[in-house]
């Protein structure tokens, strides 16, 4: 494909995207400014990431860290979203160019995290990961861990825990992934009403390209999209 090929490609897909994504907020009265696209760009090469920032698209996202380093070197002028597994021996190199973290999947992260934020002065944004859909082959802690995160969370002090991450089943019906959303929105309100003032916990970060707009009818503020916005892009 040729550069001009696959900017007209890239901006039909968002063109759909934006249409479905409004269409969802009109039927739940929400705003579009309320909702961050993050673009997932694991599945396409760095000159077609590249592509986004002009079409409008600022918060670009990764799932392994190496590739998020190696991206984000590469295009400096977005937001970048680490949105997958961060292992703890990469916490370090992450930090600085990670703008969120959507990943923060258990306690041994976090503590590294805010160790590692401490250490140099950072105060980095992180999302709790919930795996809502008790998938045992997801990351995530299990929903009936909320509780006794509190204490944890009111220990970490150079971390901002911006929210929670979490995904549902692959479903033909995007419709049965409701409850899953549901449930990460019931418990960011749970200990965002504990924890006071300690953490932001104001994002929900949920929803993917066949479930998103499902998730913002249920509060997402950001969704993570990848295919709808690829495909046909080699
Ligand atoms: C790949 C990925 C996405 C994007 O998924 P699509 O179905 O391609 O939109 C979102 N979130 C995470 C964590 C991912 O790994």
């Amino acid at each position: 494909m040729t550069p001009e090929q696959i900017r007209s490609t890239l901006r039909t897909n968002l063109d759909t995207v934006e249409n479905r994504l409004r269409s969802a907020l009109d039927r739940c009265g929400r705003r579009r400014d309320e909702i961050t696209l993050v673009a997932v760009t694991k599945t396409v090469a760095v000159d077609v990431a590249a592509l986004l920032p002009e079409l409008g698209v600022c918060d670009l996202g990764e799932s392994r860290p190496q590739e998020l380093w190696r991206k984000a070197a590469a295009i400096p002028s977005v937001r970048w979203h680490l949105v997958g597994h961060l292992q703890r021996n990469k916490a370090a190199a992450t930090l600085p160019i990670a703008s969120l973290i959507h990943s923060g999947d258990s306690e041994r992260l976090l503590r590294t995290l805010d160790e590692e934020a401490d250490r140099t002065r950072l105060s980095p944004r992180v999302l709790l990961e919930f795996n809502v859909s008790r998938e045992p082959n997801k990351s995530g802690f299990a929903p009936e861990e909320a509780d006794s995160l509190v204490e944890l969370l009111r220990q970490l002090r150079h971390l901002q825990i911006m929210g929670l991450m979490g995904m549902a089943a692959l479903e033909e019906d995007p419709e049965r992934t409701r409850p899953a959303f549901a449930h990460l929105r019931q418990l960011r309100d749970s200990l965002r009403e504990q924890l006071e003032e300690l953490h932001p916990l104001c994002e929900l970060s949920m929803g993917m390209s066949h479930d998103f707009e499902v998730a913002v009818e249920e509060g997402a503020t950001l969704v993570r999209i990848g295919t709808a916005l690829f495909e046909g892009v080699d």
